[in-house]
């Protein structure tokens, strides 16, 4: 897509740190790391989100979201890391690229994701009538 940062990216029209590519897949640092070596990892066909990017592309995504977590527990010495796909815009998504977030963690780094709080009598209850699927 002509105006996606990502795919401008992918087409080496906009600079970034490559940690990995092949055919399919690219991961490389985010620009504004939440910790060093917070890397976005994106297919590179255009797709918004995962209600657009089809299963075999997702399965392979996946598989190296997996792999730069090995990579930055490995090669980084991260002790933890989160996964994020912020899936459209109420959810924080800012380039409509699907792209997996791998945030490096450590114990006591006091970064919280987001509040919980407990359900009230009866919701989880009306939620479940609405989304249980089997
Ligand atoms: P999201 O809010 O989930 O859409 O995340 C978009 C992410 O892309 C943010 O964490 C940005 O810091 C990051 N970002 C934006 N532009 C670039 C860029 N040119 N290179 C690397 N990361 C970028
Ligand atoms: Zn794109």
């Amino acid at each position: 897509m002509e105006t996606c940062i990502f795919c401008k990216i992918i087409k080496g029209e906009l600079p970034a740190h490559k940690v990995y590519e092949d055919e399919d897949t690219l991961a490389f640092l985010d620009i504004n790391p939440t910790s060093a070596g917070h890397t976005l990892v994106i297919p590179k066909g255009h797709y918004a989100n995962f209600e657009e990017v089809p299963e075999d592309v997702l399965k392979k995504t996946i598989l190296i979201v997996k792999l730069i977590g090995q990579k930055l527990k490995d090669g980084l010495g991260v002790e933890s890391y989160n996964v994020c796909e912020n899936n459209d815009e109420a959810a924080g998504q800012l380039i409509p690229h699907i792209h997996f977030h791998l945030v490096p963690r450590y114990k006591g780094d006091g970064l919280k994701p987001w509040p919980q709080a407990p359900y009230a009598e009866g919701k989880a209850e009306e939620v479940l009538k609405k989304i249980k699927i089997n």
